[in-house]
């Protein structure tokens, strides 16, 4: 016999990006929506074939949103808050958009602030915050979407002449709940940064309100599963991702109370858990009245361990799912591993044993057959769509049908000799010293890095990379670039210049692409959020740095000034967050310090090339904050070290910056003070200055720039409203210790904007030094 297998979510992005490009041309009102449907419908089907195609034997849909599921789901709720007058005129294709977006590409209704969103737990991916009332009401609901891909599954199933079942992918009631937020009041949009990475919000669980909508939201769940039952729906997968979370009490105990209210069948509901261990939570997820749970593997410290220790507590009637194949990690699935977990766990369960993918697949690029490999990474990789074979084959390993290859493809690190090394030097000797050297007015003015990343400059590098226009050509086009933005900061009166970033595509590949240890894929896209997709680079090997990656652009820029100019890097945390690395901890930590000593070495060139400031950038530093809160310290630890140990050989008088980009900073402050850079720029601007309190009193001791305005705004800021900021800033932060910069990068953004809030900065800044 051959075990259910089954997938948790798969991407909807298309192996060729045909959603982005559907959709982006939709909005720019230059496709139909019967066209722009029919885009996304090919994809859709193709994601149901796939899944046939490759054995499993469950297959699952209803994943398939739009532009982010859990948003799919509260319009489908009948979520629609107030301020998005007219909204309901909008059918529901056209409504998830302007939430999302905040504005109406039917040009019917009015630019509003788009929801929020954040970070999908520990992933890369954004989900868009459903923005809920006190008082909300479900009761408007429209299953239309969630019923079309159910009927066009089947469809596709019996056109095959196959009879394999259905199971429809929903966000369980605890985390849609826990997810959301509860509006007091209108909140700006985290459009994320220059980076193209989003930036997060903050949703916690201290609000009682949410749970207090549950008894509301219930019915909703109870009546589209009697729906989904009536059309032959065998199995719904209720994701409650918030089991991985060490969650409050009354969190856990709602999990029951809620789960007794939806006992039915059919269809029958297996429960999902995923990004790591239950935890705490395990008694209280084995226990739910429902027909199965779902466990994801590939996280856990001992993966034999964790599912020997759910099966015992599981009654005996459950099914339980075990997700082996990571969702998460392009790597080939460990098939002899795998079988030592699923060939036990067979023997105590038989049938009731079901093989997954960890979590959903949405996580990984589509299709490997994209990319030529180079030999080492033959048979090595697996991307989305080998994934789903992997499952097939992990569930006959289960039952002993075959046996398991040695596929282990593990990379063997061999970590630095040395451990993180410290900077030389307090803070205020440091500060001084650089201030003798730099001899910068008070509030000196600066930027984030970027620069308008014009179609001139995307041009210029696609030509280079076809083989249009020669090395020559291309540096000749940057260094003009280049040239153009010192021009400008020098006419703008910019205290501390940047070169502008126009040779870097992104952030963190930019950098992969020097060091050995990482390859680049060519296709490797991931949505991060709507149609907007990143390509992490993926580590392969021990990270090193075989030569300067920005020695001479920086000393080129240098040369056209005489202001100081800001070498400009990536840290150590964020170019191994926003890449495909191994995810257990102690893995990550070498790779981290093998980044740091790279960074370091490229902080001694900048150094000796005569550079005097130096920004390492760190949006991403709290994002690998494991979700278990005893593993925590660790990671802070070894995150404060790692960027430590970047700027390590950095001169007291060399100024070291770093900047980040997010907006929620009371549970971490510690940790940011810790890291010891001379100047952190942040945001502000967006966050009502809610950031700035957490500098209060004895919180920081270096010197800060609160960003003074919103990037991403598309009107100029005038002089009055950054002075808000500075004035806001010197109560918390004495004055000699503040810099005047833009919130983030500038690459978004034209250049004709950029100079006239740039203006504005600096004249603002002129008229403050006259007031100490
Ligand atoms: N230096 C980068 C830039 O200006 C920083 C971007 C970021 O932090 N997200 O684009
Ligand atoms: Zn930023």
């Amino acid at each position: 016999m051959t075990l259910t297998s089954h997938i948790l979510g798969y991407p909807r992005i298309g192996d060729k990006r045909q959603s982005k490009f559907a959709l982006e041309k939709y909005w720019k009102g230059k496709a139909s929506k019967a066209d722009t449907q029919a885009a996304l419908q090919a994809v859709f089907d193709d994601n149901i074939a796939e899944q046939l195609n490759a054995g499993l034997s469950v297959i699952t849909t209803g994943d398939f949103a739009h532009y982010d599921l859990v948003l799919t789901q509260a319009v489908a709720f009948g979520v629609l808050p107030k301020r998005f007058a007219g909204a309901e005129k909008l059918d529901t294709f056209d409504r998830q958009f302007y939430f999302a977006r905040g504005r109406d590409h039917t040009g019917q209704l009015a630019d509003t602030a788009a929801w929020q969103m954040t970070k999908w737990f520990d992933t890369n991916y954004h989900y868009l915050v459903p923005e809920l009332d006190k008082n909300q009401d479900f009761s408007n609901t429209d299953f239309s979407q969630i019923f079309k891909q159910v009927a066009d599954a089947k469809a596709i199933i019996a056109k095959r002449g196959a009879q394999n079942p259905l199971k429809v992918v929903l966000v369980g009631p605890l985390s849609f709940l826990y997810l959301s937020s509860i509006k007091t009041n209108e909140q700006a949009h985290s459009a994320g940064c220059g980076c193209g990475h989003g930036a997060s919000a903050d949703v916690s669980a201290n609000d009682d309100d949410k749970l207090a909508l549950l008894d509301k939201i219930l019915p909703v769940y109870a009546d589209l599963l009697a729906q989904l039952g009536e059309q032959g729906v065998e199995w719904v997968q209720l994701d409650e991702p918030i089991l991985s979370l060490d969650l409050p009490n009354h969190w856990q105990q709602a999990f029951e109370r809620a789960y007794n209210g939806l006992q039915r069948t059919p269809p029958k509901l297996i429960v999902a858990s995923y990004f790591d261990t239950l935890g705490n939570n395990c008694n209280v997820a084995v226990n739910l009245p429902v027909s199965g749970i779902h466990i994801d593997i590939t996280r856990a410290k001992s993966p034999k361990q964790y599912a020997a220790q759910v099966i015992d507590q599981l009654p005996t009637h459950k099914i339980l799912s075990i997700g082996v194949v990571d969702g998460r990690s392009v790597w080939t699935t460990d098939q002899v591993a795998a079988s030592d977990v699923l060939t036990a766990a067979y023997e105590r369960l038989g049938e009731r044993l079901w093989v997954g993918s960890g979590s959903s697949l949405l996580h990984l690029p589509v299709d490997l057959a994209h990319e030529t490999l180079p030999s080492a990474l033959h048979g090595k990789l697996a991307f989305a769509k080998q994934k789903l074979s992997e499952v097939a084959l992990c569930a006959r390993l289960a039952t002993g049908e075959i046996a398991p290859d040695d596929t282990a493809s593990q990379i063997k690190l061999t970590p630095l000799a040395d451990t993180a090394k410290v900077r030389a030097g307090e803070f205020a000797e440091r500060y001084a010293k650089q201030n003798e050297r730099l001899n910068l007015p008070l509030l000196p003015t600066t930027t984030i890095g970027s620069f308008p990343q014009t179609d001139q400059i995307r041009k210029a590098r696609s030509d280079w990379n076809k083989g249009v226009i020669d090395d020559a050509a291309y540096e000749r086009a940057m260094k003009a670039e280049i040239q153009k933005a010192v021009d400008e900061q020098e006419k703008l009166g910019i205290d501390v210049l940047v070169h502008g970033e126009a040779e870097r595509t992104d952030m963190v590949e930019y950098f992969a692409k020097y060091m050995d240890g990482f390859w680049l894929s060519a296709n490797g896209w991931v949505q991060s959020y709507g149609t907007r997709c990143v390509r992490p680079p993926i580590v392969v090997g021990d990270i090193s740095r075989p030569k300067a990656m920005t020695v001479d652009w920086t000393v080129y820029a240098q040369s056209l000034t005489d202001k100081p100019m800001k070498g400009m890097l990536t840290g150590p945390v964020t170019i191994l967050n926003w890449s495909f690395a191994p995810s257990d901890a102690a893995s990550r930590d070498v790779l981290r310090l093998q980044i740091a000593e790279a960074i370091n070495q490229e902080v001694s060139d900048l150094q000796d090339a005569g550079i005097a400031i130096v920004q390492i950038d760190e949006p991403a530093f709290r994002e690998g904050l494991p979700l278990k809160t005893a593993d925590q310290a660790h990671y802070w630890q070894q995150a404060v070290a790692a960027f430590k140990h970047s700027c390590s050989i950095a001169h007291k008088d060399t100024q070291i910056h770093t900047h980040m980009c997010y907006s929620s900073f009371h549970d971490c402050l510690a940790h940011i003070s810790a890291m010891d850079a001379d100047v952190i720029t942040i945001e502000t601007a967006r966050s009502g200055l809610q950031l700035l309190d957490a500098f209060k009193g004895n919180g920081y001791h270096n010197a800060i720039g609160p960003g003074v305005y919103d990037i991403h705004s598309p009107r100029t800021p005038s002089a009055n409203d950054m002075q808000v900021v500075i004035d806001e800033a010197v109560k918390y932060v004495p004055v000699e210790r503040l810099w005047i910069n833009p919130d983030c990068g500038l690459k978004t953004r034209g250049w004709e904007e950029t100079i006239a809030a740039l203006a504005n900065m600096v004249s603002m800044t002129k008229a403050v030094r006259q007031l100490y």
